[in-house]
């Protein structure tokens, strides 16, 4: 007889997932505890397509690698996510504002040890 481990709240895998309110069933962004409809802290875990546009972003240095002492660029971004929540990534390349026109980014890869996601620049058209 195999005893059933307990799955920990937030698990590192490869699919990018949101929270959900277990109450309201309001989506929350990737690291709610509360949630900020009906302030239950029952939360759980859900799959998101990860598609959504850009907020805001700014570049910020970081190191290259961890073993490293150089600093690289890198872009960090609010991303609305098509369901609704908000949520911090990074972003591969360099976003260039287009007019009105929102700029496109999907959910790419988690980064172990980093708590935010790592987001692609979706080619417009
Ligand atoms: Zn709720």
């Amino acid at each position: 007889m195999h005893d059933q481990l307990h799955r920990p709240a937030i698990t590192v895998h490869d699919d990018f997932t949101i929270c959900r309110c277990d109450w309201c069933e309001t989506l929350l962004s990737p690291d709610t505890a509360v949630c900020s409809s009906c302030h239950s802290t029952e939360i759980s875990r859900t799959g998101s397509p990860g598609c959504g546009s850009i907020v805001s972003w700014t570049v910020v240095e970081v190191f290259a690698s961890r073993t490293s002492n150089d600093r690289v660029p890198q872009t960090i971004a609010i991303v609305a996510l098509d369901e609704g929540p908000w949520t911090y990534a990074w972003i591969t390349g360099a976003p260039r504002a287009n007019g009105k026109a929102p700029i496109r980014v999907r959910y790419h890869h988690m980064i172990p040890g980093e708590p935010y996601p790592m987001f692609v620049l979706q080619a417009t058209r």
